[in-house]
């Protein structure tokens, strides 16, 4: 690995000072459960990676508290801890951890180009993107008053926590529907908030989740806000909003989860790999690899399914197999 300046290329930058361009062999963008695996796997593999940690260090597991799913902390672990661990893990090996962010990406040649902060260019022979996904909010005041004390974007994480208590879930689609049957198995009662007068949900889901008995569908609803004294205690929502017959009613609750979407954190790569509709990268089936060579993806920017931290760890030591494997071939080892 070593460190130049790069005389010729300044885009990205402003217009005068030349780009300091460093070599690598293998990059990683991201720093959630899928990055950090990857390095760990990379590091004890000799790929001497480079860890960009990007907006959220430690990626969105820093947002919740506790992680009691995550196999081999049997009395559980917060998400920051656990993340801290991870990077411990990953350092420990040699790994490079780095502040800071890609902002672009050139993948056209045979070294891949990454930007960082528009002020400096990575030349990576391999580079794993694992920068996640980000939930979608509704925008009220009250998700970030109450975050982590009642609201919640991952039933699967966080509803062990509401056990025989009542809930509410907020959207329409597969994951809302999804998450209500989840957690109707473990609470006491699921209000399903809708916002228009159908699903968007598949039509098997649909069946299944009307078929749950303790599972309400509020129908044309909207969430105006959340109350409660330090915790939440419950939602207020207008029903039939902007129409004549508009109203609104408040209801007790103790979780409210949002499930209206996720955004993968794609946007800086799209134009050299295949996402689809959503942003989501599209890898060939049963590996890490995008459509150009040397160029992996893992973790929750390719996975709208499982979305968990095991599966994105799982995905991570995947990636950094198919980045060590590559680079031998190239290497002809
Ligand atoms: P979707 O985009 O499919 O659905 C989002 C839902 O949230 C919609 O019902 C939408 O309402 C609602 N919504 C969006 N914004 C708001 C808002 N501001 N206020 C209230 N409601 C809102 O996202 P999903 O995460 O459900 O699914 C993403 C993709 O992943 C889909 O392709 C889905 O099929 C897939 N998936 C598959 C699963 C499986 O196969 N097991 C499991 C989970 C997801 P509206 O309908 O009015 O737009």
């Amino acid at each position: 690995m070593f460190k130049s300046l790069n005389l010729d290329d300044n885009s990205g930058s402003n217009d005068k000072l030349p780009l300091e361009t460093e070599k690598v062999k293998c990059l990683i963008i991201g720093s959630g459960p899928a990055g950090y695996t990857a390095a760990i796997y990379a590091a004890r593999a000799n790929l001497n990676p480079v860890m960009y940690q990007g907006l959220q260090p430690g990626g969105q597991l820093t947002t919740t508290t506790e992680v009691e799913n995550y196999p081999g902390y049997p009395k559980g672990i917060t998400g920051p801890l656990m993340m801290e661990d991870l990077n411990a893990q990953a350092v420990r090996f040699g790994t490079d951890v780095r502040w800071g962010l890609a902002t672009k990406v050139d993948f056209s040649g045979s070294v891949h180009k990454v930007w960082i902060d528009d002020e400096k260019i990575i030349e990576a022979e391999s580079v794993i993107i694992a920068t996640g996904a980000t939930a979608k909010y509704l925008g009220m005041e009250d998700e970030k008053k109450y975050a982590g004390s009642g609201v919640s974007a991952c039933a699967t994480c966080d509803g062990f926590f509401y056990r025989g208590k009542d809930v509410a879930v907020v959207g329409g689609g597969d994951t809302a529907v999804e998450e209500a049957i989840y957690l109707a198995g473990l609470v006491n009662k699921v209000y399903l908030i809708v916002r228009r007068n159908e699903l968007r949900a598949s039509k098997v889901m649909q069946d299944r989740v009307m078929r749950v008995k303790n599972v309400e569908i509020l129908w044309e609803r909207q969430t105006k806000g959340l109350f409660g004294d330090g915790v939440v205690e419950g939602m207020t929502l207008w029903k039939k909003k902007g129409t004549p017959e508009e109203e609104e009613v408040s209801i007790k609750i103790d979780g409210f989860f949002l499930a209206i979407g996720h955004t993968p954190n794609s946007d800086f790569v799209k134009d050299f790999l295949d996402t689809d509709e959503v942003g989501y990268i599209k890898t060939i089936e049963g590996t890490s690899k995008t459509k150009v060579p040397g160029v992996f993806a893992c973790g929750d920017v390719q996975d709208s399914i499982y979305r968990q931290a095991v599966t994105a760890a799982g995905s991570g030591c995947m990636a950094a197999i198919d980045a060590e494997r590559y680079l031998s071939e190239k290497h002809g080892a």
